[in-house]
């Protein structure tokens, strides 16, 4: 729809959620604590049974139950969150995305200065 004061749709609602979820992992610690660690793991337990698409939810309980969640570094971390967004790309037909590039993206700005 035109509006924006409308209740988000699926897309609408995984953009942003994508935004959180990557965003968490761009300012996620390099070297987290054991605290820190379990704390992105509780969070992702629970938003893995409350995301409000509940198709969505019940393919990303699968998916954390086949590739553990990773956290025990940023870089881990962020990778582990790009492929599990590859992976519901890959489901819905979109572009693969380079997860070489997630931090660039997500964290740093482009090399290019575009986002400066
Ligand atoms: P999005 O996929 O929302 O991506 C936003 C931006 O992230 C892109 O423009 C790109 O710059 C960047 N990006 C893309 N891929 C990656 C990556 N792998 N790593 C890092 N950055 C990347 N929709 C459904 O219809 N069915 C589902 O089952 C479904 N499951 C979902 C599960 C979860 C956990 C979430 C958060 C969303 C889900 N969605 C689902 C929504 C779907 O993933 C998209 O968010 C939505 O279709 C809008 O897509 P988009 O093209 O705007 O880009």
């Amino acid at each position: 729809p035109a509006r924006k004061d409308c209740p988000a749709d699926v897309e609408t609602l995984g953009r942003s959620t994508w935004t959180l979820l990557h965003t968490i992992a761009a300012t996620y610690p390099p070297k987290p604590t054991p605290v820190e660690q379990n704390n992105i793991r509780d969070f992702f337990r629970l938003f893995s049974k409350l995301y409000p698409c509940w198709v969505c939810a019940e393919d990303f309980q699968a998916y954390m139950k086949k590739e553990a969640i990773k956290t025990e570094s940023r870089d881990a971390f962020g990778n582990w969150l790009c492929d599990a967004h590859n992976e519901v790309n890959r489901k819905l037909g979109k572009p693969i995305f380079d997860c070489s590039k997630w931090e660039e993206r997500w964290r740093t700005g482009w090399k290019d200065g575009s986002c400066d």
